[in-house]
């Protein structure tokens, strides 16, 4: 059954998914017309819908949370400095997601909110998995909110992502509300999930990112041996491997790093981990500690993560001891 009257955050809930269908239906649009794709630093691709989904979510935030913080991957800076036909179509990708026109200041003031910083942050990836996004495979929208520097709620929103049937989803929740997954099309009621109840290694999926550069594909080798994972490894990119673990579609996923400096970004864990919690699953860093989401825009105190139905984590936590 959907998340009661009375369970926590249910305006906040209700105006995420708003956000995250809205950008959702401009990140397709642009699908349609052409990437606009631009090179930001370390030549990460970025995308005209990644800064047009960033203006849709921040300005629903900013609209009825204006006290909240925002944490959030994209700058205007970088699209300033990709010139102003990008520019004008980012403007008139936000004007039409909103049914009415903004102008260029008001988006690049949407895409540079941050509120003030207190008890209660958005972490929000406007797109996650740029790559994936381009690729056409898998990329998500997610939108976390975190209280006290916990994971309290999470949207993900994954149009490309198939679940009980539905061709694209909206997958949401948090720890005392629930798990659950409605389609993105809207229509038909939310449905709850829940981790999978392996606890056979030798039947247990793992996940990891597609983008080899994103990760370490020799220490998840060495965990699929050591652990004698049976259920094989399964690539996908983006958030949308938190849904498949909430969905009971996987039971592990690794998140390693490719080089000691990477940090995690708070954006690319929080939503996931508010929902992936409250469908069951176990989340720590490799080494078995809590992620800290406490400071600033990285997990600066954690070594990669690891999200587990619970059943499989010590395990997986003995494989990865000492190494990556
Ligand atoms: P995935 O979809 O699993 O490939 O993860 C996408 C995320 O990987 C992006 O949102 C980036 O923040 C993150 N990322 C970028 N560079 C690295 C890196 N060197 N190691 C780990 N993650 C990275
Ligand atoms: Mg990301």
């Amino acid at each position: 059954m959907p998340a009661e009257m009375d369970s926590p955050l249910q305006h906040e809930l209700t105006v995420a998914r708003e956000a995250a269908r809205r950008a959702a239906r401009l990140c397709l649009a642009v699908v349609a017309e052409g990437f606009g794709r631009m090179e930001k630093s370390e030549r990460e691709p970025v995308t005209v819908a990644d800064f047009g989904s960033q203006a849709v979510i921040l300005d629903a935030i900013a609209t009825a949370f204006p006290g909240d913080a925002v944490i959030a991957e994209e700058g205007s800076a970088d699209l300033v400095a990709a010139g102003p036909d990008l520019t004008d179509r980012v403007v008139a990708e936000v004007s039409r997601a909103f049914g009415e026109t903004r102008d260029e200041a008001a988006v690049l003031a949407a895409i540079d909110h941050r509120g003030t910083p207190g008890r209660r942050t958005w972490a929000v990836d406007p797109i996650d998995g740029t790559k994936g996004f381009l690729r056409g495979d898998q990329f998500a929208i997610a939108i976390g909110l975190l209280v006290d520097g916990v994971p309290a709620a999470g949207v993900l929103a994954c149009p490309r992502f198939e679940l009980s049937g539905m061709p694209g989803v909206l997958v949401w929740g948090g720890p005392g509300i629930g798990a659950f997954v409605e389609s993105l099309a809207g229509g038909g009621k939310a449905r709850p999930l829940t981790v999978s109840g392996v606890t056979d290694p030798a039947r247990a999926r793992l996940l990891g990112s597609v983008e080899t550069a994103h990760g370490d594909p020799e220490l998840l080798q060495h965990v699929m041996e050591a652990v004698g994972i049976g259920g094989g490894w399964v690539r996908i990119d983006s958030q949308a491997k938190y849904a498949a673990v909430a969905a009971g579609m996987a039971e592990i996923y690794v998140r390693p790093r490719n080089r000691v400096d990477w940090r995690e970004r708070v954006w690319d864990h929080a939503s996931g981990a508010a929902i992936v919690a409250a469908a069951g699953a176990r989340i720590t860093d490799l080494d078995g500690k809590a992620l800290d989401f406490t400071a600033g825009p990285t997990l600066e105190h954690n070594r990669g993560v690891l999200v587990t139905n619970g059943a499989i984590h010590d395990v997986v936590l003995a494989a990865l001891a000492g190494r990556g």
